[in-house]
């Protein structure tokens, strides 16, 4: 029994995968390349302007035009190759491939098939198969009845994107669960915008991902039939896109069925599946080398050019980050690759802050605390917190002349109302620390009277009964106590 997308679709999306199945992921990215102008024509590359204004005889593809080749689209595939650890081939060539449909007047699109520009390489724990350099086409837009055209429904052409430099990028089917796609698809986004040579916008269709998928009984080392899900255009999508489809073969292939090779829509708003074609309706593209093209040959020159633009990309910024700062893995990752949070910590650290903050307990106030105080994906130099007042104040939590406590109440502060100095905030505020002094002594003993059954139980050995006797003591001192020096004198006090 083999059954289709359609036959088997519903919203059945939630829910983890049964651990006797694994999936496995593949995706193919296409990345619009920000050269100046087209990939074989001198038209400039277009955002939002009039449709058809950016059109010439070679992107319209009228007969008798000439292609020619975009040097700096190639030199921004030669940067992709060397960022990903790919092959470079010092020769390779460009195909016809042929289909027929409204936004390709040519009747075939110009990409690279047998011999592409860049073979292998890796990026994280993802192997790369291939990466190619093809034009875009233009862009086709449904108007409906609104647009009716002789009483039918219209849809119209917009030649301005045809002709668009993109990157494709192909993975090897590495990836097995949809979280994973979308973090890795985030860590090729921040090396694409780290090698400037794209916008990389998923919502504005700069990043683009069709995702392959497949469910295999768990161990095997053979692949299931896969589906692929065509053009995902945010990673929130791409993720509830993957999961709805490995629920529905896993689905399929418990009650004993055949998953079919097909190509599918994900429509997000239903959280159903529809399949756009199967296996049997796939196209025949007819390849064939594209006469008007000469191949093309990389030099040594374009090497080197390639290698001196590249710039730190976010894995080696992540080693560096372990190796020179001693961060661990988990924030050393965190902080490259989300560039802007790694650009504010080395801020930080070169600001010179007296005492000087230890590089871990900053990264943390930058990834955790500020960023958490943040929208969703800000950028912290826009914040009113400026990366030496953040370092200052992580240098006095650390010399333990601020608490913890008081210190995020200096954050919000800093958040909303901006400022240069901390200290001067603390000051003003009250919050500077109570050591372990007679002050801070008094407050505990006040806290021990107030809990005097909480205080039998930690006697009497219970750790958790302490829990209401700190809170009275960090009500009290409006949080300016060190925890750890509270849960000292708790103890001292109750002598044990
Ligand atoms: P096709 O010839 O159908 O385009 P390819 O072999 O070129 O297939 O692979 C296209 C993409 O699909 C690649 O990203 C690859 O990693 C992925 N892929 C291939 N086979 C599978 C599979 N069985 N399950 C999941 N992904 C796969
Ligand atoms: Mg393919
Ligand atoms: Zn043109």
């Amino acid at each position: 029994m083999s059954e289709n997308a359609d036959a088997g679709a519903k919203g059945a999306s939630d829910g983890a995968v049964p651990a006797a199945w694994e999936p496995v992921i593949g995706l193919e990215i296409h990345v619009q390349l920000a050269t100046a102008t087209k990939m074989f024509c001198g038209c400039e590359l277009s955002f939002g302007e009039r449709p058809n204004t950016h059109t010439c005889a070679v992107c319209l593809g009228l007969p008798g035009s000439l292609p020619v080749a975009n040097a700096r689209a190639v030199h921004f595939g030669l940067m992709i190759g060397l960022a990903l650890g790919s092959e470079l081939a010092p020769r390779s060539i460009f195909h016809r491939k042929n289909y027929f449909y409204p936004d390709l007047p040519k009747g075939y699109q110009i990409s690279q098939y047998e011999e592409p520009l860049c073979r292998g390489g890796r990026l994280g724990d993802v192997r790369i198969h291939r990466v190619h350099l093809e034009e875009d086409a233009a862009k086709l837009i449904h108007v409906g009845a609104s647009g009716r055209i002789h009483g039918s429904d219209a849809s119209v052409v917009d030649f301005n994107r045809g002709g668009t430099p993109l990157a494709e990028i192909v993975t090897e089917p590495d990836l097995r669960s949809p979280e994973q796609c979308s973090e890795w698809l985030k860590l090729l986004r921040t090396t694409l915008r780290q090698l400037g040579v794209s916008d990389v916008n998923m919502e504005e269709g700069s990043l683009r991902c069709d995702a392959n998928v497949s469910v295999r009984p768990a161990g095997a080392r053979e692949l299931g039939t896969k589906a692929e899900l065509k053009n995902m255009n945010s990673f929130r999508y791409l993720e509830r896109g993957i999961r709805a489809e490995i629920a529905r073969q896993v689905e399929v292939l418990q009650r004993g069925g055949e998953v079919v090779q097909e190509t599918l829509h994900y429509d997000p708003a239903s959280d159903r599946l529809t399949s756009l074609r199967s296996k049997e309706e796939a196209h025949d593209y007819r390849y064939f080398p594209e006469p008007d093209l000469i191949p093309v040959a990389i030099d040594e020159r374009m090497l080197a050019r390639a290698r001196a633009e590249l710039p730190e990309l976010p894995a080696a910024r992540a080693e560096r980050f372990q190796r020179q700062l001693g961060l661990s893995r988990e924030s050393a990752q965190l902080l490259a690759f989300r560039a802007e949070l790694g650009d504010y910590l080395e801020a930080a650290l070169a600001a010179g802050a007296e005492p000087e903050p230890p590089p871990q307990a900053l990264a943390n106030w930058v990834s955790g605390e500020l960023a958490g105080r943040l929208d969703e994906g800000a950028d912290p130099a826009s914040s009113r917190v400026t990366a030496a007042a953040l370092a200052a104040l992580v240098g006095l939590v650390s010399a333990k002349r601020v608490s913890v406590g008081a210190a995020r109440q200096v954050l919000d502060k800093l958040v909303t109302e901006g400022g240069e100095d901390p200290a001067a905030i603390i000051e003003r505020e009250g919050l500077a620390a109570l050591d372990g002094g007679e002050e801070l002594a008094a407050v505990v003993a006040a806290a021990l009277d107030a809990n005097a059954d909480a205080a039998e139980r930690v006697r009497a050995g219970n750790e958790k009964a302490i829990g209401p006797i700190i809170g009275t003591v960090m009500r009290e001192t409006k949080g300016r106590a060190d925890g750890g020096e509270v849960r000292r004198l708790v103890r001292e006090q109750l002598g044990i």
